[in-house]
């Protein structure tokens, strides 16, 4: 049997480090709002080449703090627009509407499951885009970031899924860091991502003094100092223990993006299945995170029974786009003004292989049963 994910293999073989940190959060009797906080966000910002990191309780909860940092900034109102591309993680959603903001469902480019910016589903009352970097693809456009920044949209990154990744940009050396292409970022540490706390985790980046500090605040009951409540705020803070757990991991994230993208590599060169369509592979120096490897088939549900029957397991990341979701139906705070054929026959045709911790051994025997799949 190939599992999908083993995040016992994960961890275990930082075994002595992880209880070591353990260890010494659990002696040091501190366990809110201290130094593994402090020393886990300076690496955090370090790592995304951002000036702040605030570390707080999850993924969700990070993208909220945003939303609700530049409601309190007075940059966005109740009912305003924000784009987010309908093929993602529910949380993406989630964090719009519950913010008292209207999400509006773009459609995607389906050669990088990303938003497509020259269609970005734009009208007068738009004020901020959702970038989310899915399967840990920078999903950046710099010119298109750029001429949404100068007409005051906000362009704010999901970059849940994209810890370590880096994206070029055509006309300039080197290559820039997920979490530091627009104006603010969203990292979660939920365990099977590419960097996993031990529990829930999450973060928020930027470069904005007055965004990073009110989201803290928010974040620690509207409190910027202890009893002095300047904002109705929330208890969204990471813990210590997750914060020691994290800062044994962080170093981790682009040597794993490396690996990763060497497997994608592999899977790539050995999958000949005509009916396959292979995930990108940029050559033009950026380094996704490879969060999944996703392939696409015509008859995926038949490829993946057929995989599960010689004992290998995938996942469908994501079955459902997150407008057809039930949650969503005649929501007031969801808006879908076009057709999203691409997104729509995504989730039909994705299907993401076993990369967290495959050997190359089980990759050479994926690749195999996808080739010897029966057609039709
Ligand atoms: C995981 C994920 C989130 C939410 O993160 P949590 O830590 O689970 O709350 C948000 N967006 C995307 C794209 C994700 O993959």
């Amino acid at each position: 049997m190939i599992p999908f994910q083993d995040l016992r293999k994960t961890n275990e073989v930082l075994m002595e480090r992880l209880a070591a940190a353990a260890g010494r959060v659990i002696r040091s009797g501190r366990y809110i709002n201290g130094p593994e906080v402090k020393a886990f966000e300076k690496a955090l910002a370090l790592l995304c080449e951002s000036r702040y990191c605030v570390a707080v309780s999850n993924g969700l909860d990070a993208l909220r703090l945003i939303f609700a940092a530049y409601k309190e900034m007075g940059l966005l109102r109740d009912g305003d627009e924000v784009i987010v591309p309908a093929n993602t993680f529910v949380a993406s959603f989630l964090a719009v509407t519950h913010s008292g903001l209207k999400a509006v469902a773009a459609d995607v480019d389906d050669s990088t499951f990303c938003l497509d910016w020259t269609r970005l589903p734009l009208s007068p009352r738009t004020r901020a885009v959702l970038t989310v970097h899915l399967y840990g693809y920078p999903c950046w456009d710099a010119a298109a970031v750029e001429a949404l920044r100068a007409r005051g949209i906000l362009v704010i990154e999901d970059a849940a899924q994209a810890i370590g990744a880096r994206s070029a940009r055509p006309g300039f050396r080197g290559t820039f860091a997920a979490g530091s292409l627009a104006d603010a970022a969203a990292f979660s540490f939920y365990p099977a991502k590419n960097i996993g706390a031990l529990g829930d985790a999450g973060a928020v980046v930027t470069d904005d003094s007055r965004l990073a500090a009110t989201v803290r605040t928010l974040a620690n009951y509207g409190a910027p100092e202890k009893y002095s409540h300047t904002l109705c705020g929330f208890n969204c803070r990471m813990d210590e223990l997750q914060a020691a757990l994290l800062s044994e991991k962080l170093p981790l994230a682009s040597t794993t993006a490396r690996e990763r993208g060497r497997r994608a590599r592999l899977y790539a060169s050995l999958i000949t299945n005509p009916e396959v369509t292979l995930p990108p592979l940029p050559s033009d120096g950026s380094l996704p995170a490879f969060h999944q490897f996703v392939v696409r088939h015509p008859r995926r549900d038949q490829l993946r029974a057929f995989l599960a029957s010689k004992g290998v397991r995938t996942e469908v990341h994501y079955p459902v786009p997150c407008h057809l979701q039930e949650c969503y139906n005649d929501h007031p705070l969801l808006l879908t003004p076009s057709p999203l054929p691409t997104a729509e026959r995504l989730a039909g045709e994705v299907l993401s292989l076993p990369i967290a911790d495959v050997s190359d051994a089980d990759i050479r025997e994926i690749a195999k049963l996808i080739n010897s799949c029966p057609q039709k």
